[in-house]
């Protein structure tokens, strides 16, 4: 292959001008990022030699040095890459992360703090080596394939060359040309600091350069292990300092941005044996709905061999946030990816540690609830997914689900057992109402009956809670009733109804003439105290916003026809019935839509037609006005 010299993709210029410019608050990471990816490198090519044995070598990452040249130089014998990968991982970089990672950077700033602990998070660590050098060559050649070495190098400066190169040994070499205030990165102890803070528990052996002067004054130059190699979760949590659980994490978390509430040790005994050492995360990342970021699942070992991190079957969906490793003894240790889907120890695995970290949440909310609070701030609306799909997990699940409420102040959440612990003996079920927004809920003329009873109602709304409820039909033997849905029973209705019925029989079938194809009824109700009416939904009908949210993600959704309920209460019904005799029919009209439209304001939702309404009221401001004759 001829040299060739290829331009960046525009954000890769991009990006590079940010990590050359500005991220300078802490460059020790670059280190971090090259034995990262050697680390992995070295991971998959051990992972293929379980199949191919020939390709068994001592697996290793080498640090050296040439102080003269001030090149630095970090080598692997891992899995290496073809010409095609080089181009497609290194060069033109079409991977969404970079993108993200600009489109974060504009949104943050490049001042932030914690800039260079986010680069991780995006997929592009290979450039940060460009913080501390002028030009980076990589060299690399593909384990286990016919196809020459790559020479791949750069100034950071817009564009890339690539040519084939002589390399006999698989593996990457990443060559670093220092800047002149990056000589530090020269000094072995500068070296071995860096890799004991960050890559310690990288199983594979890190050396760096140690120079010992002979009796004769030579110098020689020797390799020096310096990370220790301990598998961090196999070993015991009272010997894990927290710098090393940080470090650990920031290394396995798929949004290592962030930091950890807690780390889980797991280790299990007996007919399935394995250990773990999980982490529930503290924070979300911004982009925790991306699908990027949910693709990575636990990292699965079988005795410390690294295998895949891509075993959904590990960890139920609602807890993809947990992130770690899981150490089997009992897979065999070629097992293929495949099998692992359908494989009994992975569902015996996936069990204990859903119990472990389940019970780790309940000690949480018992224990921590501030802190608690703020987890499910981040992480509810995952763990909730759980409700419906985990039926054998469902109990323990209801009690670690926090919902705001009527009674409850905008800034804090209760427990479902707290509701139920706080019921009056009169209340015998549990309301709730779903919507967009508490300040929306808040002024829900549902709520009204409920209020005068003193009787809380959860507010729910996530959009996921809908759907949640289908399943959630109990707790503590208590049903779950939605305030804004038919079939409520509320005290004393049958016979309020009647009577209302009786005395303003005339209105009721004037509006239901009115609104006949609108609605599927018209009826007197107890459920409102203040408000002349409201709306409401059918019982298996969904609910106004969740209609709104499906229809602006573009599904089609048959409108449903919704119950007016009036509140025979209010001075509005008895005068409306009396006009009914005096009024004209035009206005009579107006003052229906106008009855109709406050139903719709009073629970949040959009008019059909504002201007319509505008006109209705303004004519019958007019009119009201209007010198009497
Ligand atoms: P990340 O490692 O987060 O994916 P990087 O920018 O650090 O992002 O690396 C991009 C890709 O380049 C890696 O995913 C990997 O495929 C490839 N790569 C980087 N370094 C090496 C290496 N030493 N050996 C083999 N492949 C590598």
């Amino acid at each position: 292959m001829t040299k060739r010299s290829c331009e960046f993709k525009t954000e890769v210029s991009q990006l590079l001008n940010l990590m050359i410019n500005s991220l300078y608050s802490n460059r020790d990471i670059f280190l971090r990022e090259l034995v990262a990816n050697a680390a992995d490198a070295i991971d998959k090519a051990h992972f293929e030699s379980l199949t191919a044995p020939e390709q068994a070598r001592e697996w290793k990452i080498a640090i050296s040095v040439d102080k003269e040249k001030k090149i630095l130089t970090v080598t692997d014998n891992g899995i290496g890459m073809t010409e095609e990968e080089v181009e497609e991982n290194i060069g033109t970089i079409a991977k969404s992360g970079t993108k993200a990672f600009l489109k974060m950077l504009e949104e943050k700033g490049t001042g932030a703090a914690d800039m260079p602990e986010m680069i991780g998070q995006f997929g592009v660590g290979f450039y940060s080596a460009f913080m501390v050098a002028s030009r980076v060559e990589l060299r690399t050649k593909r384990s286990g394939s016919d196809a020459p070495a790559v020479c791949w190098s750069s100034t950071g400066e817009g564009s890339y060359d690539i040519e084939s190169c002589d390399k006999a040994d698989p593996g990457t070499e990443v060559r670093l040309f220092l800047k002149d205030d990056a000589e530090m990165y020269l000094e072995s102890w500068k070296l071995e600091s860096i890799i004991r803070k960050y890559s310690d528990y990288i199983a594979y052996p890190i050396t760096v350069p140690e120079v010992k002067v002979g009796e004769d004054k030579k110098e020689t130059v020797t390799e020096k292990v310096v990370n220790s190699q301990k598998a961090i979760w196999l070993r015991k949590p009272s010997e894990i300092t927290e710098d090393e659980y940080r470090s650990f994490y920031s290394h396995i978390s798929n949004f290592s941005g962030t930091t950890y509430l807690k780390p889980i040790h797991v280790s299990a005994e007996g007919a399935s044996e394995f250990k773990a050492l999980l982490f529930l995360p503290k924070e979300a990342p911004f982009n925790l709905l991306m699908p990027d970021i949910q693709k990575k699942g636990l990292q699965l070992y079988v005795k410390r061999v690294f295998i895949t991190d891509e075993c959904k079957a590990l960890l139920p969906d609602y807890l993809r946030f947990v992130c770690g490793v899981v150490d089997s003894s009992d897979l065999p240790l070629n097992v293929s990816r495949e099998i692992l889907q359908d494989n009994p120890h992975i569902a015996k695995i996936e069990k204990t540690i859903t119990a472990k970290i389940l019970g780790e949440l309940k000690k949480l909310i018992e224990n921590d609830r501030e802190n608690y609070a703020k987890f499910f701030d981040e992480f509810g609306r995952i763990l909730k997914e759980g409700l419906h799909t985990d039926f054998t997990n469902g109990e323990k699940l209801k009690d670690l689900v926090l919902y705001g409420s009527m009674n409850t102040p905008a800034e804090k959440k209760i427990t479902l057992g707290e509701y139920v612990d706080a019921m009056p003996e009169s209340q015998k079920e549990i309301y709730y109402i779903t919507g967009d927004k508490r300040e929306s809920l808040e002024s829900n003329p549902s709520l009204e009956y409920f209020r005068k009873q003193g009787f809380d109602v959860l507010f729910m709304t996530d959009p996921i809670d809908e759907w949640v409820m289908q399943s959630l039909n109990q707790y503590r033997k208590k049903n779950f009733v939605s305030v804004t849905k038919d079939g409520l029973e509320l005290d004393g209705a049958a016979d309020a109804v009647k009577a209302a019925q009786e005395k303003f029989g005339k209105l009721l079938e004037f509006l239901k003439k009115e609104f006949e194809g609108r609605v599927s009824e018209v009826r007197f109700s107890v459920r409102l105290t203040e408000s002349p009416c409201c709306l409401i939904t059918e019982g298996g009908a969904l609910p106004p916003h969740m209609e709104r949210l499906f229809r602006a993600m573009h599904q089609a959704i048959p409108e449903s026809k919704r119950i007016l309920e009036l509140n025979p209460e209010h001075p509005l019904i008895p005068a409306l019935n009396a006009l009914l005799e005096s009024a004209e029919e035009a206005d009579l009209k107006k003052y229906a839509d106008i009855l109709w439209d406050q139903a719709l304001l009073s629970e949040g939702s959009p008019l059909k037609d504002t201007a319509a309404f505008v006109k209705n009221v303004t004519e019958l401001m007019l009119k009201g006005l209007a010198p009497k004759k």
